[in-house]
């Protein structure tokens, strides 16, 4: 299409119809010069695309793929770049032009309802998996929606609070991923979120949608609202969002085309916007069938299956009570192990393909599996259960338990209350641990939970909402089948009361305050020093791995990290070495480590193999909230590398010096101290003016004296001498930094 011409020809009412959408998934197009409606359908873990918009429960059947608290477990860019081709396939049979997803928003709190959807408490992490995602989808010539752009972090009264973010945090930890994708995946279109950012609603928030995303970002792709979040859509389209999703039919287009007419909207600014979207619809139209290859379902369920399998995280592994040996009688408990938890709730809901449940996965496989149900959802005849489950327990080998929450605990529109499991599972827990020593206890869950009894069972397989090959694979790594490899994306602590948002999140409906700034996740179990039930990047897995030979060479710019890695334990896995920095230069605050790369490596028993991770300058950069930009410390930073990130192997302190350009020793907010501790500069300060204006009993003062004078800026020195011009300051800290580069 000449996007340029056909603007051109479009009448006013059609531009105005083409930014408002169309029954619930459309952009309408404009026949009249051939530009066709494409369509839209949710989700991010599997299509969900409604062929009746007014029957919102039902949509066509689809491979239900893990959801991406999962996916994010398997560290493993190429992993999700095959769940991109899968769900980016799926969509181009079923003829749907964009996929509404991936979200990357940060998981701040546990209790964000809609955590099961979103990747990490990392941006880095978040960043890095959305983008392979992306480029998985848009392969198939099928679009994306990244979202919810920005700082949607809960449920509660989505549409209106106000998420309000110090700059640090929010360019370094909330908007952080979004950046990442956008300029390592371009992705087609961007989601704005309902919610507002330090008072002004996303939907119509120009710093966010067009000073950063636009003009700092350089994103060249459609924003479109989150559905229904607009308010007032003239002052939206300003801001810089380009379409409103679902659109509010002729309302909509009437009062775009009144605003126009009236001088409310200029006309360019329309324009923009519909030149954007008719890029877009030249980009997604699929008129042109060409050979993008088409998935079958099953062999989409096969990679839903692998996929899984491969993300799973072992918590605890005592005494080898797994893998399942083929001789091991064993008992599964709990109704998850029939009626699983594996998807989440709300936009994201899959009508799926195929379900097979945890206990038939294991019974079509093992021989001796017997089943008590221990507990039902709905809570009744409970103490019975778990009567007859340890009852039970007794006598077979090992038992393994299903436990975790229900969809009526997890899911779009509301948060979590609370993020313990129901008092029958642990109880139930608990009594089984007193019957048996070998309890293996699965999780199903969308975000962390608390596990009073882990001191008490010898397993834990965390498999958060696997998607609907469940059964197989939870299965699979069970009995080794798979080896797991998949490492918590984020930190499980023993309380909720231990988490950062405790105590405030949720409870104002008009704001949410991010009191912990950038400290979120690992960084603030960090920097409270406290102790966390599973940390940031942990997994176990059957065998073992040794780290050696590990060297750092600073390239200029980036810094290359080299190691060898051996498995030498007695089966093939896969190892998810992690490397994290640490400024130990800045005079801002910094987290005590970032992780800044990671990488997924497949070894056999006894193999060994160099791995060289390269770390570029941006994620050695902080944003410097005074002078708004991102900032490079030249300094000392320590380096560690390690298999979570609390155990480290490694740890190095280097120098790197990559700004070249010269940067300030000192200014006129610089304090004596500064000045003093530093030889060169004390010295140069002793031959200059503003020392020689300084009152005689002022520098008779013996140093020790001169030293209860450190905390004096250098701006204020004045006040203890006499001088003819202030201007003896900037003399000063002119020849102090023309002394050289920090
Ligand atoms: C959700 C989006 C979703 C949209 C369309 C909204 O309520 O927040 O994630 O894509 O509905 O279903």
């Amino acid at each position: 299409m000449n996007t340029e011409a056909t603007l051109k020809k479009m009448t006013l009412r059609e531009k105005a119809e083409l930014v408002s959408g169309y029954a619930l998934w459309f952009i309408k197009g404009v026949d009249r010069l051939n530009v066709p409606s494409i369509m839209m359908s949710d989700g991010p873990s599997g299509l969900r695309k409604q062929d009746d918009p007014t029957k919102v429960e039902e949509s066509v059947k689809a491979v239900n793929f893990p959801a991406s608290a999962l996916t994010a477990c398997s560290f493993d860019e190429d992993k999700l770049y095959k769940l991109g081709e899968n769900l980016g396939s799926a969509a181009r049979k079923e003829d749907v032009n964009i996929l509404l997803g991936p979200g990357v928003n940060i998981k701040r709190t546990p209790l964000n309802g809609r955590n099961f959807e979103y990747f990490s408490e990392d941006p880095l992490l978040a960043g890095k998996l959305g983008s392979a995602y992306v480029k998985g989808v848009q392969s198939q010539g099928v679009g994306v929606s990244l979202k919810h752009f920005a700082g949607n972090n809960r449920e509660l009264t989505r549409f209106t609070s106000t998420s309000n973010i110090d700059d640090r945090a929010l360019r370094e930890v909330y908007l952080k991923p979004f950046e990442y994708v956008v300029k390592n995946a371009n992705p087609t279109t961007i989601m704005c979120s309902y919610n507002a950012l330090n008072g002004v609603l996303n939907s119509q928030n120009k710093t966010l949608l067009t000073d950063i995303l636009r003009e700092e970002w350089g994103y060249k792709g459609v924003v479109m609202s989150d559905w229904g979040a607009t308010d007032d859509h003239i002052e939206a389209l300003k801001a810089g969002l380009n379409l409103e999703m679902p659109g509010k039919g002729e309302l909509s287009v009437t009062e775009v085309v009144d605003a126009v007419l009236n001088d409310r909207l200029e006309e360019s600014i329309l324009d923009n916007s519909v030149y954007r979207i008719l890029e877009l619809i030249d980009k997604c139209k699929f008129a042109e069938k060409n050979n993008h290859e088409v998935k079958s379902l099953t062999e989409q369920h096969e990679f839903a299956c692998d996929l899984a399998a491969n993300s799973m995280v072992l918590l605890k592994n005592d005494h080898d009570v797994l893998p399942i040996r083929s001789n091991d009688n064993i008992l599964v408990v709990g109704e998850l192990a029939i009626n699983p938890h594996y998807q989440g709730g709300g936009s994201s809901h899959v009508n799926l393909y195929s379900l097979i449940t945890p206990l038939d996965g294991i019974k079509d496989h093992h021989g001796m599996v017997g089943f008590s149900k221990g507990y039902e959802e709905n809570g009744k005849n409970n103490q019975q259960l778990i009567k007859d489950a340890v009852n039970e327990a007794k006598n077979y080998s090992k038992v393994v338990i299903f436990a975790g929450t229900t969809n009526s605990s997890e899911s779009e529109g509301f948060d979590r209350e609370n993020i313990s499991l129901p008092d029958y599972q642990n109880e139930l827990i608990c009594k089984l641990a007193e019957a048996n020593e070998n309890i293996v206890v699965v999780l199903q869950n969308g975000s962390v939970v608390e596990m009073p009894w882990i001191s008490k069972v010898a397993g834990v397989l965390e498999t958060y909402l696997a998607g609907e090959a469940v059964g197989e694979a939870t299965w699979s790594v069970l009995s080794g089948a798979v080896n797991p490899s998949g490492k918590l994306s984020e930190t499980f602590p023993i309380s909720l009361k231990d988490t950062s948002a405790y105590g405030t999140f949720g409870t104002s409906k008009v704001e949410e305050n991010y009191h912990e700034s950038i400290f979120v996740g690992y960084k603030y179990f960090d920097i409270k020093d406290k102790k966390v039930l599973f940390p940031f990047g942990y997994g176990l897995s059957y065998t073992k791995f040794a780290y050696s030979d590990i060297s750092l060479t600073d390239l200029g710019g980036e810094l290359q990290v080299k190691f060898v890695l051996k498995n030498i334990g007695a089966c093939a896995g896969s190892e998810v070495p992690q490397i994290y920095i640490s400024n130990l230069t800045s005079d801002f605050e910094m987290p005590k480590k970032v992780l800044a790369g990671f990488t997924k490596v497949y070894l056999n028993s006894g193999e060994s193999k160099e791995v060289v991770i390269n770390i570029k300058k941006a994620e050695f950069t902080y944003f410097n909230p005074i002078k708004q930009s991102w900032c490079f410390d030249n300094g000392e930073y320590l380096i560690q590398l390690g298999e979570s990130s609390r155990e480290m192997h490694f740890c190095e302190k280097i120098k790197l010096e990559w700004n070249t350009d010269p940067v300030a020793l000192i200014n006129r907010d610089s304090y004596l101290d500064d000045v003093i501790e530093n030889e060169k500069l004390f010295s140069l300060f002793k031959q200059s003016k503003l020392y020689a204006g300084l009152y005689q009993p002022v520098k008779d003062n013996n140093d020790a004296t001169l030293k209860m004078m450190r905390y004096t800026p250098l701006r204020s020195v004045l006040m203890l001498g006499s001088y003819k011009t202030s201007s003896v300051v900037d003399e000063f800290v002119n020849d102090a930094n023309a002394l050289g580069k920090c």
